[in-house]
């Protein structure tokens, strides 16, 4: 199959579809694989990285889409991608085309197939393409809630592991799914005194046995988050309650109740945030603050490290990309129900019944 990974060109998205490592395993199987110059330079892989796996260097998006079979993207297409697809043309991305109806109705105009990475399974139920890009934002929470603590960028000036004879920061963790779990190991390896909400007691009974003692689990009702914010220097807001908005957990009166400078991170903030005030930020303006509590709510948190996301995202994608390579989207769904759980749309036609039904289209 031929194969073709063009630039993303969604603004500040450094990501790319497609590691050298991938695309080599892709050639050694017989595939063709086209990559647009410079598609890995903002993940740190070159042209000539890909040259060596094996892979074609092309000069634009038009050659890419108009030979590849494949499509190959981490972004939802761009309107400029879109005027490119072609009737029978394999799309495999995050699409999130539930909120998304110019999109929908462009990629059913153009008569491609679509995989969306967002809604492919894995046999426990979890999302396997997106849970890696939860474990990213989820590591790096308490990074930059650290970073946002220091006392230049308005936080508290606390340390988050404190040092000898000086007490830890106390870090509070909103959702115990793959971002807070994430988020408390970096939180509790970098010496903090960590409380985890969930209202998942097998979740809490998971963390709890995993942790063995370093960090404290407590269940999630408004009662005991109010109880924990006067004293929290650093809260992560980590819940998700799926296909739905994030639950208001903290509202802006009980900012009152926190210290000057403690810190806000809303991980959850690409499904509206979890705080009341929390407001959609960018890695180039990342932080705000509001009654004296520094908020930093970036959306795309992964992007800060493109490099690890990209390969994340690679070591995920990679079976389900060679499965559709080696025998094509319809015997590779027809042989895993998960990955039939990605397609979204084929043909002119939504095939996921929660983007039919968010859009008002037959599915
Ligand atoms: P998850 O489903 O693994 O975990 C969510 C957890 O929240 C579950 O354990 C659930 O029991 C818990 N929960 C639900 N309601 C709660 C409440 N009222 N109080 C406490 N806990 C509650 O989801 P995840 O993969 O960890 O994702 C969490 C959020 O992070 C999602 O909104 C996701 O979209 C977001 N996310 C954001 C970025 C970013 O860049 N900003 C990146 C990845 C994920």
């Amino acid at each position: 199959m031929q194969i073709g990974c063009p630039k993303e060109i969604k603004p500040q998205e450094f990501r790319v579809g497609m590691t050298p490592a991938a695309a080599q395993e892709a050639v050694a199987a017989g595939h063709t694989v086209i990559v647009e110059r410079g598609a890995g330079l903002g993940a740190g892989f070159t042209d000539e990285d890909y040259r060596a796996a094996g892979a074609g260097i092309v000069d634009t998006p038009e050659e890419i889409f108009a030979s590849a079979e494949m499509v190959v993207k981490v972004k939802e297409p761009q309107p400029a991608e879109r005027r490119l697809l072609r009737e029978g043309q394999l799309l495999f991305t995050y699409l999130h085309l539930a909120p998304d109806a110019a999109q929908t109705r462009d990629l059913l105009d153009s008569g491609c197939t679509a995989i969306a990475y967002e809604t492919v399974t894995d046999r426990n139920g979890g999302l396997p393409l997106l849970a890696p890009m939860s474990e990213v934002a989820g590591r790096l929470a308490p990074q930059v809630g650290a970073w946002t603590l220091q006392k230049a960028n308005g936080g508290l000036g606390v340390l988050l592991g404190g040092v000898p004879g000086v007490r830890p920061a106390n870090v509070v963790i909103v959702g115990g799914g793959v971002v807070g779990t994430a988020a408390a190991r970096v939180a509790v390896g970098m010496g903090a005194n960590v409380t985890v909400l969930d209202r998942s007691i097998p979740r809490m009974s998971y963390l709890d046995d995993v942790f063995m003692g370093r960090l404290t689990t407590q269940f999630s009702t408004a009662a005991a988050l109010a109880d924990l914010l006067p004293s929290a220097d650093l809260v992560i807001g980590a819940v998700l309650i799926p296909g739905a908005a994030a639950p208001k957990l903290v509202s802006r009166a009980q900012l009152s109740t926190m210290q000057a400078g403690a810190v806000l991170v809303d991980v959850a903030i690409d499904q509206g945030g979890c705080f009341e005030t929390s407001r959609a930020t960018t890695h180039a303006d990342p932080i705000y603050e509001v009654d004296g509590v520094m908020h930093y709510c970036v959306a795309n948190m992964p992007g800060a490290v493109a490099r690890t996301s990209t390969q994340a995202l690679g070591n995920a994608t990679l079976p389900f990309l060679m499965a559709l390579a080696n025998k094509g989207w319809r015997k590779a769904c027809a042989d895993d129900p998960h990955l039939l759980n990605g397609l979204n749309v084929h043909a002119g036609q939504v095939t996921y019944a929660a983007v039919g039904t968010a859009l008002g289209l037959p599915s």
